[in-house]
């Protein structure tokens, strides 16, 4: 109800100008975002390495409005890819991809172009052992993303997705892809979804979630478990065994550090998705609205200033 409401009046054009232009948001956004450019997610990617944690990268961006848009997001990628590996930091590492910021939603055209954009933004990443994972956005989009990801995995077979456990069609997806091998991020689902299609009960989405995730951890696939659910991670803990080996855990980017470095000093992978670029707002939206505390946390630093 809490994270429905705010991101109603997240999406209001008046709120996202005020917020994105006042200099008040920055130390509250930084909290989430490694940074705006990729010198500074290197630094970022550096210090996650020496506490021994990976990364997935998000270039920041979503729900490109001109076809146009998206070789900039392709652009951007590359740059940032070139420079992990000149960097020594590309193999092992991720990168996290959302279609809209390809162009999926443009026309009838949009799934295939994003399609297109992203086999080419995959072939350069494999090149340089860098791996790719589809995001899931609204559910709306779940249909083209795992088409997208089916051409995708043809010719690069690690390419990986997200799978909400809101959705009630999830249960289906994740036993039709979960095999050898495949990739897939578990997450709750981060956007205001009906009743017609998603638990709305946050007990329901948990116990959803951890349903797929029994599924998940008896097949042959390669769990990537992302929350930041303490009694969801002791679950994982002791249904994914033994630690390191056949899947990971995720966690955002300034949530839960301590959890991250515990994870990974009893040995379990452990992947930090990194978001960083200028275009924060929507990232940074759903971040507030999936904690009370968040929001509360920002509007005090407004009033405050
Ligand atoms: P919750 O029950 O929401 O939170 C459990 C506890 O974690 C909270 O009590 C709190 O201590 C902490 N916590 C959770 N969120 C926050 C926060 N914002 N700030 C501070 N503390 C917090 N969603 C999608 O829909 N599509 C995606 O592609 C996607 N990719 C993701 C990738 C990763 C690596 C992760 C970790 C999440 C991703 N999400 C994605 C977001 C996800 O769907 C959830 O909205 C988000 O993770 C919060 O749910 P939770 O599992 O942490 O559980």
């Amino acid at each position: 109800m809490f994270g429905r409401m705010v991101l109603a009046v997240a999406g209001n054009p008046a709120v996202r100008t005020t917020v994105t232009a006042s200099p008040l948001s920055r130390p509250v956004v930084s909290r989430f975002i490694a940074g705006e450019d990729v010198e500074s997610v290197l630094a970022s990617i550096k210090a996650l390495h020496d506490d021994g944690l990976r990364v997935t990268l998000d270039h920041l961006g979503e729900d490109i409005t001109d076809a146009a848009q998206a070789q900039v997001t392709v652009g951007a990628y590359r740059v940032l890819i070139n420079r992990l590996a000149d960097a020594g930091l590309a193999d092992g590492n991720e990168i996290s991809v959302k279609l809209s910021a390809l162009g999926q939603s443009l026309g009838a055209e949009g799934p295939a172009r994003a399609t297109e954009a992203v086999w080419d933004l995959a072939a350069h990443a494999y090149r340089h052992g860098v791996d790719v994972t589809l995001d899931m956005e609204d559910h709306t989009t779940v249909d083209d993303t795992l088409e997208t990801l089916r051409t995708l995995r043809a010719d690069f077979p690690r390419a990986g997705c997200v799978l909400q456990a809101m959705l009630h069609r999830t249960e289906g997806d994740v036993r039709e892809l979960a095999v050898d091998g495949s990739r897939i991020r578990l997450v709750k689902g981060a956007y205001a979804e009906p009743a017609s299609v998603a638990y709305q009960v946050k007990a329901d989405v948990d116990r959803a979630y951890v349903r797929n995730l029994r599924i998940l951890a008896e097949s042959p696939a390669y769990p990537m478990v992302a929350t930041h659910d303490p009694r969801i991670i002791r679950i994982a803990e002791q249904v994914l065994t033994p630690a390191g080996s056949e899947s990971e855990f995720q966690m955002l980017y300034g949530i839960r550090t301590g959890e991250q470095l515990r994870l990974a000093d009893a040995g379990h992978t452990v992947r930090v998705y990194v978001p960083y670029g200028t275009d924060w707002y929507g990232y940074f939206s759903r971040r507030l609205a999936e904690r009370p505390a968040n929001m509360g946390f920002f509007l005090r630093s407004l009033v405050s200033a």
